[in-house]
């Protein structure tokens, strides 16, 4: 962009009289616009309160008003409240949420407009034309008015007050909050990897004096919240060096070419301060595989990808910059991107197993007061699966469960609730359920946990309760053994079976015609598991030890398209051998239930006096129940 550089004054103290109104008056206008929208954001406190509290403080009717505009909420509580967050207290009764978009949420996880007195805007940019035209043009006003002003003081010299192109890299590496290797728990394999990046950065003549090149780029790849960014940090920290770092998904955010600018601004500044890190989240965001579809070549992800690339081949012998890119998504990357001189080092950070989940929780439970009957170990037992930031999550909501009881310590009730409000959302404890629903319920989970008792392999029943949360009626809890990825077919029909089970025990107690609307879910899931069998496992019966690998679709005109690797007719096949599996097991089922009729009025009993059975409890209440020798599979 350019801007002509004006004439200079004739008459000194005129002018600079004139050019001080004209900004005071520019900035009048800009505040009459701003003033109403934009400060008062500010207000509205942010990362503070998650969705699932907002959808608890609406049931408990907390909330004076809800504003929605696109995935934000402005949440103004009747009440302050005070929530520690990482680690400081924060009070006020104005929040900023966001709104779960993408996810399917169930019918009590959805905002209720009346309890959350619901406004909806409509996103700027689509609602009020001269609106959204004005808040265009505004800032576009402000900016020339400023750069006029700035031209006008500085006349005749090199003007760089144009920023458009920089990047909005930040800095990271003060003294203070310097992360090191021994901050990320676990992940030993990991941070011996890196060790060597540290060395590089470290010591890099040691390196090039006997001819061996620094690697450029490391690509770190692992499920969102395992800690990539941290251990990036704690790489810089290590090496003690600085620490850029931009998010892929930013790149893509503006205007054609300002992504390109913003990487060759990035890597300038980074060049500059060698040896330093520039690390990229998302870089699958920018990085994805090219030429897959039609979008026509030339769009603002490509040439950011080609100016990351371009700057990754250009860095002098000398220079020690270290690219580092997180991705959880190493397949779709583009091929371009991975060759040698690029990413060509990869360091896996995987989910965390039994043993790192205990050291993770450790470093987040360290500043929170828990009393003695909290017991890291078996908490990490019942967590397989959840990443470090999950779990530094459960550790957060134990401690805002604690302080909203007004307790100084944690105790491990506080614990079991937070981890089943992250694995299945709060507890609703003022639905009021009849005594038939309670006694469905009570059938339909004891159907479950007793298929699962005495099927031999599905795993240990670990809870049972039918007290409702998030959108199921009652839950039926199985905890698998120690991280097992892998399953024979036998444990993949038995655990079909009791997925069926809730269903299947209230068709044999209330009739094949008895509609429930609560299996909804169980059917999604057990169709689900059968089709993973058939098409992932090759357990099919026709199909047996045929793979077929749905890729993860590719974007065609802005539209998700899957290529199947399969015929049609394959296709009928698989969805006939999904069928069989799930005929299968629902006969198994049945089988169970009907020899066990007894076990299973047992522990509806229980569960309707108790509402929730530990695995002991359940365990006694279905004394005696064996599987019919027919359905044991061996
Ligand atoms: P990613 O970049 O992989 O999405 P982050 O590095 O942003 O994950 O991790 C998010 C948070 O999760 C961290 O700030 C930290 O609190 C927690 N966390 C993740 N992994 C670990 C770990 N191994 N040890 C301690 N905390 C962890
Ligand atoms: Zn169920």
């Amino acid at each position: 962009m350019a801007v002509a550089a004006p004439k200079k004054p004739q008459n000194n103290r005129k002018n600079t009289l004139k050019t001080i109104g004209f900004v005071v008056s520019l900035f009048l206008i800009g505040a009459l616009f701003f003033g109403s929208s934009s400060l008062k954001q500010s207000e509205y406190k942010k990362d503070v309160l998650t969705y699932s509290e907002f959808v608890q403080k609406m049931n408990d009717g907390k909330i004076k008003a809800t504003e929605q505009t696109g995935d934000t909420l402005k949440v103004q509580l009747k009440d302050d409240i005070t929530k520690s967050v990482d680690g400081k207290d924060v009070t006020g009764s104005k929040f900023e949420v966001s709104y779960p978009s993408g996810i399917e949420l169930t019918n009590d996880q959805k905002i209720d407009p009346v309890k959350a007195n619901l406004t909806v805007k409509p996103p700027s940019g689509s609602g009020d034309v001269v609106w959204g035209l004005a808040q265009l043009l505004v800032p576009a006003i402000l900016i020339l008015g400023f750069f006029f002003f700035m031209m006008r003081q500085a006349q005749g010299q090199n003007n760089q007050a144009m920023s458009f192109g920089k990047s909005k890299a930040r800095i990271a590496g003060n003294e203070k909050s310097k992360v090191v290797f021994g901050d990320v728990a676990g992940n030993e394999e990991a941070k011996q990897d890196l060790q060597e990046v540290v060395e590089f950065l470290k010591f890099p003549k040691k390196f090039e004096s006997v001819g061996a090149k620094i690697p450029r780029g490391v690509l770190l790849v692992g499920s969102p919240g395992t800690g990539k960014t941290m251990m990036a940090k704690a790489v810089a920290g290590e090496a003690g060096v600085p620490f850029f770092s931009i998010s892929g998904s930013e790149f893509v955010e503006m205007f054609v070419g300002v992504g390109a600018s913003r990487v060759r601004d990035l890597f300038a500044k980074a060049k500059k301060n060698s040896p330093c890190i520039i690390f990229i989240d998302e870089i699958d965001a920018v990085g994805r595989r090219r030429g897959s579809g039609m979008g026509g070549g030339h769009d603002e992800r490509e040439q950011t990808l080609n100016q990351i690339l371009v700057e990754m081949d250009g860095f002098e012998t000398g220079v020690n910059v270290i690219v580092l890119a997180a991705t959880n998504r190493a397949d779709v990357l583009d091929p371009a991107l991975l060759r040698p001189g690029r990413f060509d080092r990869r360091v896996n950070i995987p989910l965390p197993e039994r043993k790192d989940r205990e050291s993770i929780l450790k470093v987040h439970f360290k500043n929170k007061p828990a009393d003695e009957s909290v017991n890291l170990k078996a908490l990490s037992k019942k967590t397989t699966g959840m990443a470090g930031a999950d779990l530094a999550n459960l550790a957060n909501e134990a401690a805002i469960i604690a302080a909203r009881n007004n307790r100084k310590t944690i105790n491990n009730s506080d614990i079991t609730e937070a981890f089943e409000r992250i694995a299945i959302g709060p507890e609703r404890k003022n639905k009021v359920m009849t005594e038939k629903d309670r006694e469905m319920t009570a059938y339909h989970e004891g159907g479950h946990a007793l298929a699962g008792h005495v099927l031999p392999n599905s795993g240990g029943l670990h809870k049972v309760t039918i007290i409702p949360r998030g959108g199921t009626g009652g839950v039926t809890w199985f905890l698998d053994e120690e991280d097992k990825s892998y399953h024979s077919i036998n444990e993949f029909k038995d655990v079909l079976v009791r997925i069926v089970g809730g269903r299947v025990a209230e068709k044999v107690i209330y009739g094949d015609d008895w509609v429930t609307t609560g299996a909804g879910n169980d059917l999604q899931k057990a169709a689900q598991l059968a089709r993973e069998m058939v098409i992932e496992q090759g357990m099919g019966k026709k199909l047996r030890d045929q793979v077929f690998h749905e890729d993860e679709g590719g974007m065609m005109l802005d539209r998700m398209v899957h290529s199947k690797p399969y015929s049609e007719k394959t296709a009928e096949l698989i969805d006939k051998e999904v069928e069989d599996l799930i005929t299968e097991a629902t006969s198994r089922c049945e089988a169970i239930i009907k020899a066990n009729r007894k076990a299973l009025d047992n522990i509806k009993d229980q569960l309707l006096e108790h509402e929730t059975l530990d695995e002991k409890e359940a365990r006694a209440a279905l004394k005696g129940a064996v599987a019919p020798k027919s359905v044991v599979l061996n």
